[in-house]
């Protein structure tokens, strides 16, 4: 099969390598769609990992083969596959803090090499773990590939929002409107909250008020926070959602989130980025700081019926469509978006005919 290997920083090479062998408890499945997410892109750009690997872990494909010990399962379904799985039963799992479980946290989802996602191949072999505890997700006929790829970047977003104990009628700023600030602005509005919302990009700032937000704005803007505290009668918001890993957002949100607030780190900062701040701001203001990192199992059943009953319009997000064999170009896009590039999506079938 081919499949897009990770062979060093910024070295992905477009290779024939082995479907991977099933074991009696797993399942092999032939990929349609993956979304390209921005860890993706972080792991092929920056050396996180140790190459070979196959990354790619928003996949949405039809079940190929299943080992002779699978029940449940056939030939031709249509799932989603989730790349991490919790055990349950550690002291993290039972504090519902399922993405510090190592056996979580320990990718085992793989297309060949070092498990590591596997869904930028034209097959990923699911072990029985996940096979097993809820990581195979039946599409229903009404739901596309590509709107099944949505479930997992759906669960991290409802995850952090959960965290923040967002709840209708709260007014929340959402930095960044590439396609995870454009999801969060999706849920934030079908959970019945009002969403601000900041980018750089004027197509950006635009589609956040398509999607839902009541205002947005530059975040260079040189007023935003008297506009934000305007809005919000002068209280600031409840809540900020950091979907940009930018020092600048983060003070901008200390600015314009009101005393008693949050503030959600969503995005993976760059590692030498420290962020210097006053301590008595947090202490005097009660603003409390917190991370969300990946998804959560107590959300999944949410983040499906979300989805594939299709609350919030994901087919919205998607910009651009490249088959597999283009994945670099792909990220080169990612990395440097045009005025319409949201969500980009990336197809093995086109690859191989
Ligand atoms: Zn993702
Ligand atoms: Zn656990």
């Amino acid at each position: 099969m081919k499949a897009q290997v990770f062979r060093g920083v910024n070295q992905l090479s477009y290779e024939e390598v082995p479907i991977p062998p099933l074991a009696p408890d797993e399942v092999l499945v032939q990929v349609r769609v993956v979304g390209l997410c921005q860890s993706d892109i972080k792991k092929i750009r920056y050396p996180l990992y140790e190459p070979p690997r196959i990354f790619g872990h928003e996949t949405a494909g039809v079940i190929a083969q299943v080992g002779d010990a699978v029940t449940g399962w056939q030939v031709g379904q249509r799932v989603v596959v989730m790349h991490h799985i919790p055990c349950m039963h550690c002291a993290y799992c039972l504090n519902d803090n399922f993405s510090m479980c190592d056996v979580y946290k320990n990718i085992t989802t793989t297309a060949g090499f070092a498990p590591s996602g596997g869904g930028f191949a034209e097959y990923v072999k699911v072990p029985g773990h996940i096979v097993q505890h809820g990581g195979l997700i039946p599409i229903p006929d009404n739901v596309s590939f590509e709107q099944a790829s949505f479930v997992e970047p759906t669960n991290c977003c409802l995850k952090a929002i959960k965290k923040a104990q967002v709840v209708a009628g709260d007014t929340v700023l959402v930095t960044g409107a590439g396609p995870i600030g454009l999801m969060f602005i999706m849920l934030l509005k079908y959970f019945g909250a009002r969403t601000l919302a900041t980018d750089l990009l004027p197509s950006r700032i635009q589609k956040a008020l398509s999607v839902g937000a009541e205002a947005a704005f530059d975040a260079r803007e040189p007023e935003l926070t008297s506009k934000i505290q305007a809005i919000t009668g002068g209280m600031g918001v409840d809540t900020t959602l950091l979907a940009v890993p930018s020092d600048k957002a983060f003070f901008q949100a200390l600015d314009c989130t009101r005393k008693g607030g949050k503030i959600l780190f969503f995005a993976e900062f760059p590692d030498q980025v420290e962020i210097p701040i006053n301590p008595n701001i947090l202490y005097r203001r009660e603003i409390d700081l917190m991370g969300s990192y990946s998804s959560s199992y107590r959300v999944q059943s949410l983040a499906i019926d979300i989805v594939f009953n299709q609350r919030i319009d994901v087919d919205a997000l998607i910009s651009d469509r490249y088959p597999l064999q283009n994945l670099p170009d792909a990220v080169e896009k990612a990395c440097a978006p045009t005025p319409e590039t949201y969500k980009i999506l990336i197809y093995p079938s086109l690859a191989s005919n």
